[in-house]
């Protein structure tokens, strides 16, 4: 086909609609590119994942013009504690330290589908932007003016062309894998178990955010809605048959709440637990953002933060690519820059989170260690802003606007 003109049906395609594959789509489309997502579910998944907005994401939602809605939508909340179960001790301590560092100082609660919709609402309303829903990528191929794809809708079989392709299509991307992209690291043998459940939480004394650190019950406990709605995360082993995980909730919930009732379950579902990340985040006109690009187990709330911040980057790049001649080699340095923020920041981050709460360091000296800079955060206001940078850290900019 090189040598004949290509009629491209959009510039950038986002496969996945997740909220990594909106967001970066908004972006594109504010900025004046024609974009289509692709999204395989006929709706936004909904399952219990992604709550927590950390502080440093929230200037890049501004800046699409959707952060009012998302904490009109959702909440905004300052506090976090940990608790260690064994010895009673909580560690507390706020976001007010960032006053006057960022012009947002807290973080928002809000389901990530509903982040999602917030972005999906805007496209609908945008004449250079379509949504196709109940539609999945079957295959791609590429040459160097366009890439090619195949999709499988309520229509039947389409192909389409465009110039660049956003693989936003989570942790078993068919972008990811019609590009040949290996997707290396390990898998937890233990599973998570992600509870959304009506539960008096605060008043058995839990800050909005309340990390429960034990070696073999410890959780994540996390306020959802203001109408008392709020996820509780425990982990599994795996020796457990999980298609019995519900059997065994109400005696989990017996370590997380007071006397372990007065609850009403709204959802749960179990998760298995990941570290992986592409071998390369960009093959031609082929990148990949989010879960597609990297996955994390979630202890500490970085998943969809780094997939974020990789939206952020990515769509001015494509923009300034597809609209202002830009080289499109800049998408090397997103690429390279995002993954390594994921292998050097993120990945070792979440397992030491995960390795406190979920395993206390198996207590002794570790733990103590572990807890030492946590409780300098508590006592002491400058400790306190330097551990909440490490959220500011996941970031890079657009190799446009460097
Ligand atoms: C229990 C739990 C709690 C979490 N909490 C947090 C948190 O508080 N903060 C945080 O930052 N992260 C959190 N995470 C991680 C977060 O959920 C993920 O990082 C996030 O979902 C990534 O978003 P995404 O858009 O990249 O991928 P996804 O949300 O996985 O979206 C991908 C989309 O692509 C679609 N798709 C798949 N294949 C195709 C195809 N072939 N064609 C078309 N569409 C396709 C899927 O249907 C899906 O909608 C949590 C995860 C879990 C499991």
């Amino acid at each position: 086909m090189r040598g004949l003109p290509v009629n491209y049906d959009y510039d950038v395609m986002a496969i996945g609609g997740g909220p990594t594959g909106f967001i970066a789509a908004l972006g594109l489309a504010q900025a004046g590119v024609k974009v289509c997502v692709v999204e395989a579910e006929d709706t936004i998944p909904d399952s219990p994942r992604a709550a927590v907005y950390h502080w440093s994401v929230l200037d890049g939602l501004d800046r699409l013009g959707i952060r009012e809605e998302a904490e009109r939508i959702g909440f905004v909340k300052r506090d976090y504690m940990w608790l260690v179960k064994k010895t009673g001790e909580e560690i507390a301590y706020d976001l007010s330290a960032l006053e006057g560092y960022t012009a947002f100082p807290y973080n928002i609660h809000l389901g990530q589908h509903q982040l999602a919709g917030i972005a999906r609402d805007r496209l609908l309303a945008m004449a250079n932007a379509d949504i196709r829903f109940g539609t999945s990528l079957v295959t791609l191929a590429q040459d160097a003016e366009s890439v090619r794809v195949s999709l499988e809708g309520p229509e039947g079989t389409e192909f389409l062309a465009c110039k660049y392709v956003i693989g936003a299509d989570g942790a078993g991307s068919m972008v990811r894998k019609a590009v040949g992209l290996s997707f290396d690291g390990m898998t937890w043998p233990e599973r998570f178990i992600a509870t959304n459940v009506f539960h008096e939480f605060e008043a058995a004394g839990c800050a909005l955010s309340t990390m429960v650190i034990d070696d073999q019950w410890g959780a994540i406990i996390v306020k959802l809605t203001e109408d008392g709605l709020w996820r509780c995360t425990y982990m599994e082993g795996p020796e457990l048959p999980e298609r019995t995980f519900m059997d065994r909730l109400p005696d989990a919930y017996q370590h997380f709440m007071a006397q372990g009732h007065g609850w009403k379950l709204d959802r749960a579902a179990p998760y298995r637990m990941h570290q992986r990340c592409a071998g390369r985040f960009r093959v031609g006109r082929v990148v990949l953002a989010g879960d597609a690009a990297h996955v994390t187990n979630p202890t500490g709330g970085y998943g969809l933060t780094t997939g974020l911040f990789d939206a952020y980057a990515l769509w001015p790049t494509l923009a300034a690519i597809v609209l202002d001649g830009a080289d499109p080699n800049l998408l090397d340095i997103y690429a390279d820059d995002r993954r390594r923020i994921y292998l050097e920041r993120t990945s070792p981050r979440a397992t030491a989170n995960k390795q406190l709460v979920f395993h206390a360091w198996g207590g002794g000296a570790k733990l103590e260690r572990a807890l030492e800079p946590l409780r300098a955060m508590a006592r002491d206001r400058d400790a306190c802003r330097e551990g909440l940078m490490f959220v500011k850290s996941l970031e890079t900019v657009s190799p446009v606007e460097a």
